[in-house]
């Protein structure tokens, strides 16, 4: 599947959901979703009756689009999920939630999870002290993740920091936000996501 180039707005009011994709407007009320709550197209405000296959599609685009990956990636985190201990649906947020672009913008490194893996990619992030610019590595408990020091005075991130400061960082990552970095200290769980999805819909939507 391509890379969706379109209005990103639009996925967001397909879902019905906020996708967070273009940062502070995401929290304001300029939201395209705040203003019109609902599918966009022709029939967008229509009242359909959803199927059950319609809700698993729906749930499984939402989690995609949120974490910005592409269906063959979100397929292979499914197969790792699956593999491991526990529930598959749960082990599949935790591991989207482990990858470098999202702990990034979830330390207040990007304004959009877009941003935060444009970051990454251009070397800007730091884990246990090294240079990762793969915004899919998956991050483990105990490994540290910090700003590039000679980035860290570029006005760049200043601004960045100073427009997400307000924004909650979750519990499993010990966040240092005057030294611009934070430390891995548990497995993100499910609730510490907060995705507004069923995940077990992705589960029954892969196991036909
Ligand atoms: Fe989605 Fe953000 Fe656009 Fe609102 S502003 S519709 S949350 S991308």
């Amino acid at each position: 599947m391509a890379k969706y180039t379109g209005p990103v707005c639009r996925l967001c009011r397909r879902e019905g959901q906020k996708l967070f994709l273009k940062g502070d407007r995401c929290y304001s009320k300029a939201c395209a979703l705040e203003r019109r709550a609902y599918a966009p197209g022709q029939h967008g405000q229509g009242r359909k009756k959803v199927s059950e296959y319609g809700r698993q599609l729906r749930t499984k685009q939402y989690a995609k689009r949120y974490y910005g990956v592409l269906e063959g990636q979100f397929r292979r985190y499914f197969a790792k999920a699956e593999k491991m201990q526990g529930q598959t649906g749960e082990n599949l947020i935790s591991l989207l939630e482990s990858r470098l672009d999202n702990v990034a913008y979830r330390l207040g490194y990007g304004s959009s999870r877009a941003q935060a893996r444009q970051l990454v990619t251009q070397g800007h992030i730091y884990v246990d002290g090294k240079k990762v610019n793969i915004p899919s590595y998956l991050v483990k408990v105990g490994q540290t993740v910090c700003v590039k020091e000679a980035s860290r005075s570029l006005d760049l991130f200043k601004n960045i920091t100073e427009a997400t400061a307000s924004r909650p960082i979750p519990k499993w990552l010990e966040a240092n936000k005057g030294a611009m970095e934070a430390k891995v200290v548990a497995v993100p769980t499910r609730e510490d996501a907060g995705l507004p999805i069923e995940e077990t819909l992705i589960v029954e939507l892969y196991s036909k």
